[in-house]
Formats: structure tokens, C-alpha cells, sequence
């Protein structure tokens, strides 16, 4: 029997604003989309927050043996700089700055986004779809928008009007804002646009001469707008109604609700059954900005360079810490919070060496059964880790009392509460336990200084066909040693 049958998850749909009991659409089976990054600078300290609680939820409903079909796509076109649909694609602009061609820009911050998405330990997702590998597809859903009377061609544009799409469904569903409201706040355009009405939105942009990112299409040479690729790619890999659709709260609006309006106004259905937004990051108490210095990458907190940190940290540490706070919540990142993180980390790694050390008894005085189920009971309550850390800190403090002989377990429960502790910590939250790694390498380096040492020595006593072994015997297993004026190196 799978996991899954005897945990009941509730999730946080924005949708509803409530919690909810979750059921997938296929039973033991989940699709889930998370907006993924628009690849024209390095990914920041934020966004790696956002997908951490993505990987979390993509680990733990794995964890409880569903099968899960996780997409989170690459935004290579269609961005405009000011997040609607005037100004320039983030991606060309860059490439105009940097005097690249745009997919050098792409290539260059989606390698960025893999290794740093790597050094933090992220399951990588099922499908990773582009943007600009789903034309086709975006074109084919902007012909079915256009046949639906909700989409018109303005000047070689394509634009989704948002006010006739109102009339029989509710633009706004999402995030609870009123179209009046919104149609009374936006400034005109002073008719620079081409749109009927300023909250509409383009499906596709005509190119101008100079655009270089350009696609023919029905309506000319042009490009899709932002919102339309995450419609294609979702329904494309998941169907047109799918179990969790994710991402960071700043997408809400305009994004998400423009994705509800283009599927429905397409298929007539509303594709998603659960909207989960993830919360911000902030810095210091503040907001994170590259134009006021306040502002860490995520690569920096692994090496310390940055005047914000005291010392480098690692990766697992810098996952923990984030993990100390529920999804949804905000996030302050500081040093002081980050080396308080570092302790509890510590404490937790160290309860798993001396679990190693716990003798047996016939009898069990702790009930390590209801211990693990409040563990799931918070994950099952929207994913609620820092309660789960919570109750990792209380099988720390079991492990202590086990190890004084205070309480003590059967072989049965230690072996259960072993592998609790261990999936938990590893599998669910991703952590690794990096003291286990450090001290495998502390152990290699010792072990072949050891030989070096005795090479030398044969060296001194002219013991040539010993040292000429130790040399080639480590080549052979691919360590190889350097002399040089400062002694003996090794690289492996
Ligand atoms: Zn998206």
C-alpha cells in the first residue's frame, strides 16, 4: 500500500483562499507546473527560495510513493521589461547591453540557473520546456482565441480582450481584483496602443524591424507574449486540467490570471485545481535590490564573498535555513539568522551519528509511531516544514535521552525511527549531511599524505622500486602525485 493512502494532505489553494483536502485528478498520480525562470541574469537568492518550496512539495508527495510529473519551463522570450507588454524583451535587451546574440544571454543563465539549482541539491523536474520550443503550440492556442471572439489582431498584434472575456467568466478570479476597479486605476495609453482597453493583454507581438527574437505566424513575423507560453507548455505536457499549478506570489497577478483566462477562453474549462504561490525573500528587513547593494547571489553564501556574511556556508545549511520558515510566510535572510541555522543543523546531523551509538531493549518507553505521524502530520498540513524541524528537534532530543539509557527502544522502533529521521532529513528536506562528506575527503587526504610520507622516506633510503610503487599504484587509481620545491602535491 502506498504511503499516500494514509496521509491526508491540505493544501493552501489561492484560488479559494482556504485550505483544502488534496485529491489528485488520476489517483497515485500528480502533474504540476511551476513557472520557472526568465534566463537573462543569474538566478537570485529569491527565486531559489521560491522553487525550494516547489522541491519540497515535488519530494515529498514522491516521497509518499505518488508518481509525479513535475514541469517548470525556461522563459527564453516574450518577457517585456516592465513585467506587461510595453517596453523591451528582457532577453533582448540584455543581448543589445552585452552585445550577445539573445540565445547566448539564454545559454549563459540557464547553465547559471542548472548549477546553482545543483549546489543547492534541487531534484531536477520531470520536463523542463522553452518558451521559444513551443511556438508552434503558443501560435495554435492564439488561433483558437481569435476563433473565440475573445482575441484581435491590432496592427500585426495579437491581444486578449480582457473586458468581452469578463462577460462570461470572471477576470480576476485569481486574484480577487475587479475588472472595473482595474479599468478605473490604469492610466490610458495615450493612444500609443494598439489595445482596445489598457488591461489587455498581447498574445502575440508584432516584431519590429530591429527585434531579432522573431517567428512567422498567421498574423506576420512576430513573438508570443509572456503569459501564453506557460498556457501552452502546462496543458501540453499535462493536459488541459491538471492537479498544481505553482509559483512565486509576484506572478499572481497579471500572469497567472491571464494563464485561467487564456485556458478558459480556449477549452472552456478552468485548467487548475490547486494554485500554490510561494512567498518572498528579504534581506536584511528589506526588500532585495542590485541598485541599493542590498543583495546576495546564492553562490556567495557558499563562498562568503559578500561583506553581508561573516563566513561561507553550506549548501545544506543555507536549505535548512530556508526550510525554518513556512512557504507561504516571508523570509528574512541575515547572518545572524543564518548562522543560528547553522547550530540547529549541526545539532541535527550529530543526533544522526549518535542514533549509530543506541543499544536495543525488549520494551519501548517512547511511542516513536505517534512521534512519526505528527512529523507527516506536518508536512500533510500544507507543507508546513519548520513544524516538521520541530519535531526533528524533538527526536534530538529523544536520541539524547535513548543514548543516557533515560528511555529505551526495541529493535524494531530504533530501526523505524532511524529511517524516519534519515528520510526526512534527506529525502523530503533535501538536506545532505555535509560533516559525512567533509570527513570522507579529511580521511582521503590523510590516507595518501600517509604515503607520501613513506615514499619519502624510501626516497631517503634509496628504496627507488618502493617509491616508484606508491607513485604508480595511485596513479593506477587515478591519484597523482606532483613534486615540487614546496614537497609533494596529489590531485585526484
Ligand atoms: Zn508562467
Amino acid at each position: 500500500m502506498p504511503l499516500y493512502s494514509t496521509q491526508n494532505i491540505k493544501l493552501y489553494n489561492s484560488l479559494s483562499g482556504e485550505k483544502e483536502n488534496f485529491t489528485p485528478i488520476h489517483e497515485g498520480n500528480v502533474g504540476m507546473y511551476v513557472c520557472g525562470p526568465t534566463v537573462y541574469s543569474n538566478v537570485h537568492l529569491g527565486n531559489v527560495r521560491t522553487f525550494m518550496s516547489f522541491d519540497i512539495i515535488f519530494r515529498y508527495l514522491i516521497h509518499l510513493g505518488y508518481k509525479v510529473r513535475y514541469v517548470r519551463n525556461i522563459t527564453d522570450v516574450g518577457h517585456m521589461v516592465d513585467d506587461i507588454d510595453e517596453g523591451e524583451d528582457k532577453i533582448a535587451k540584455k543581448a543589445r547591453l552585452e552585445q550577445l546574440e539573445p540565445m547566448e544571454v539564454v545559454q549563459r543563465y540557464t547553465v547559471d540557473f542548472h548549477q546553482t539549482l545543483k549546489a543547492f541539491n534541487f531534484l531536477p523536474p520531470s520536463i523542463e520546456p522553452t518558451a521559444t520550443g513551443h511556438i508552434i503550440e503558443q501560435i495554435e492556442i492564439i488561433k483558437q482565441i481569435v476563433a473565440s471572439g475573445i482575441g484581435y489582431e491590432a496592427n500585426g498584434s495579437i491581444y486578449f480582450d480582457v473586458v468581452k472575456y469578463n462577460e462570461n467568466h470572471n477576470y480576476g478570479i485569481l486574484s480577487g481584483r475587479n475588472i472595473e476597479d482595474m479599468l478605473a486605476n490604469t492610466r490610458d495609453l495615450d493612444g500609443q496602443s494598439d489595445k482596445k482597453n489598457p488591461q489587455d493583454f498581447a498574445l502575440w507581438k508584432k516584431a519590429e524591424q530591429q527585434h531579432i527574437m522573431r517567428w512567422p505566424s498567421p498574423w506576420g513575423e512576430g513573438f508570443p507574449g509572456w503569459h501564453l507560453e506557460c498556457t501552452a507548455m502546462s496543458t501540453k505536457y499535462l493536459g488541459n486540467h491538471f492537479d498544481i499549478h505553482g509559483g512565486g506570489m509576484d506572478l499572481k497577478f497579471p500572469h497567472h490570471e491571464c494563464e485561467i483566462a487564456q485556458n478558459e477562453a480556449c477549452t472552456g474549462q478552468t485548467p487548475v485545481n490547486y494554485w500554490m504561490h510561494a512567498n518572498m525573500l528579504t534581506l536584511n528587513g528589506k526588500k532585495m535590490a542590485k541598485s541599493t547593494g542590498n543583495n546576495i547571489l546564492p553562490g556567495e553564501i557558499l563562498s562568503g564573498d559578500n561583506t553581508i556574511l561573516s563566513k561561507p556556508f553550506p549548501a545544506s545549511v543555507a536549505r535548512f535555513f530556508m526550510l525554518q520558515a513556512h512557504y507561504r510566510s516571508i523570509l528574512d535572510f541575515s547572518d545572524d539568522a543564518i548562522v543560528a541555522a547553522e547550530k540547529g543543523y549541526k545539532r541535527l546531523m550529530e543526533a544522526l551519528d549518535t542514533l549509530n551509538q543506541i543499544p536495543t531493549s525488549k520494551t519501548s518507553s517512547l511511542d516513536i509511531a505517534a512521534w512519526k505521524q505528527l512529523c507527516y502530520d506536518a508536512m500533510n498540513d500544507d507543507f508546513n516544514t519548520p513544524i516538521l524541524i520541530a519535531h526533528l528537534f524533538e527526536g534530538v532530543r529523544y536520541t539524547n535521552i535513548l543514548k543516557d539509557g533515560k528511555e529505551t527502544l526495541t529493535e524494531a522502533d530504533l530501526t523505524t525511527f532511524k529511517k524516519a529521521m534519515n528520510d526526512l532529513l534527506f529525502d523530503v528536506l533535501g538536506l545532505e549531511n555535509e560533516k559525512s562528506s567533509n570527513s570522507q575527503n579529511d580521511k582521503l587526504e590523510g590516507t595518501v599524505n600517509l604515503l607520501i610520507e613513506m615514499r619519502n622516506q624510501a626516497r631517503a633510503d634509496k628504496n627507488f622500486a618502493l617509491s616508484d610503487q606508491i607513485r604508480d599504484q595511485l596513479l593506477a587509481i587515478g591519484i597523482q602525485l606532483k613534486d615540487g620545491k614546496e614537497g609533494t602535491s596529489f590531485t585526484i
